[in-house]
């Protein structure tokens, strides 16, 4: 079967990996697309970059539920998702929704009435897709309902869960596998006007999301869920998802990211954080720039960034800290950033903006770059 491309492109046919060699990316330029409203947090259409997890207790467990959600919104998670995977969550979502500091997406397989009740509950997003619900009736309910709340409908697709006939035509997951059946989903959701879309196309195949994730950005302009999907634990995990999610985001691709972490998920917050960090797409969060260190060291700089990371951990300000070891390459790059230091035999130079401030001693490194941060003010 043909795949009839319902946004940008309506050229249809077989979208193999090959076909998106071509495309050309200018790094640093984001990727045009529509946006999205998840509770108040805009997805897509040049909106920041949103951090996003999923909770690991029962749903039916509030109490529990709430309080994980409550320390990954605390560590800076700007939207998260349950599972509403069996009657005792959905009877719960209601009473989460209204304790949860940030917005609820609903994570829901098959059951169209779970999705009906999550969306009565308050959800801010629902991740389903249409095409695993069952009939045309209760596909045109499900996606009523979410136009009527004005919420959107997150079609994932997963490379372990593909149909049954796309797998047997492509023969195995490949990225234009995985392109047909967002596109199948998403088709079905234009078809009934519902255009509040966003999709993903995960793996825990870190090439195989990456060229999946390309086709749609090259041939739709839905905003893009990005995710390495059970990328492991946290050491591996967090490289695979660096890799994947890095690429893309350094591509102009993604527009709300998923770190997937056998690990808590204020750790996945964190991961998810540095990767946009890195890629200086981390609107509202400190980057903490250190030399490697060497023979030239000259301050105990190991203990200088730990009492950083964990003082700086929670502010939210665009700051560019750089931290540097010694007089011979310190200055030239602590220059670069808003906030430096090239430290020397026991005192530093403070910069700021390039500017020498003051000098201080290596006991006041901390403070006086903290002093800095609070003063700092982000250019709008
Ligand atoms: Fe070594 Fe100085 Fe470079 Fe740090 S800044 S790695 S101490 S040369």
């Amino acid at each position: 079967m043909d795949i009839t491309i319902p946004a940008l492109n309506n050229d249809p046919g077989i979208i193999t990996a090959e076909t998106s060699r071509h495309a050309t990316y200018k790094v640093g330029v984001r990727r045009r697309t529509r946006q999205v409203n998840v509770g108040g947090i805009p997805v897509g259409g040049g909106a920041p970059i949103s951090i996003q997890t999923m909770t690991k207790t029962k749903t039916s467990d509030v109490e529990g539920t709430v309080a994980q959600i409550s320390r990954a919104a605390e560590a800076g998670c700007d939207i998260v998702r349950v599972t509403v995977n069996d009657r005792e969550a959905a009877d719960a979502i209601a009473d989460i929704v209204k304790r949860s500091p940030v917005p609820i997406v609903a994570d829901i397989h098959f059951n169209h009435i779970f999705a009906l009740m999550a969306i009565r509950a308050g959800v801010a997003k629902v991740r389903l897709n249409p095409g695993n619900i069952g009939s045309q009736d209760r596909i045109r309910e499900v996606l009523s309902a979410a136009a009527a709340k004005s919420i959107p409908i997150r079609i994932g697709v997963n490379s372990g869960s593909l149909e049954e006939d796309i797998l047997e035509k492509h023969g195995y997951p490949t990225p234009g596998a995985l392109f047909e059946s967002a596109m199948r989903h998403a088709g079905i959701c234009e078809d009934f006007g519902f255009r509040d879309v966003i999709i993903s196309v995960k793996s825990t195949d870190v090439k195989l999301m990456i060229e999946a994730y390309r086709l749609v950005a090259e041939r739709t302009d839905y905003p893009l869920h990005l995710g390495v999907t059970e990328a492991g634990t946290t050491r591996v995990g967090t490289i695979k998802s660096a890799v994947g999610i890095g690429t893309l985001l350094a591509e102009g691709i993604g527009d709300t990211i998923r770190v997937s972490l056998t690990d808590e998920p204020e750790k996945e917050i964190e991961v998810g954080k540095e990767i946009l960090r890195s890629l200086s797409l981390a609107s509202r969060n400190v980057e903490l720039i250190a030399c490697p260190t060497c023979g030239r060291l000259e301050v105990d700089l190991f203990s200088i960034m730990k009492q950083l990371e964990e003082k700086l951990e929670r502010v939210k300000k665009p700051v560019k800290i750089a931290v540097l070891g010694c007089v011979v390459n310190g200055p030239g790059e602590a220059c670069e950033a808003d906030i430096g230091i090239a430290a020397g035999k026991g005192v530093a130079i403070l910069y700021r903006k390039g500017e020498v401030v003051r000098r201080v001693k290596e006991s006041e490194i901390v403070a006086a770059i903290l002093e800095e941060v609070e003063k700092f003010q982000p250019e709008s």
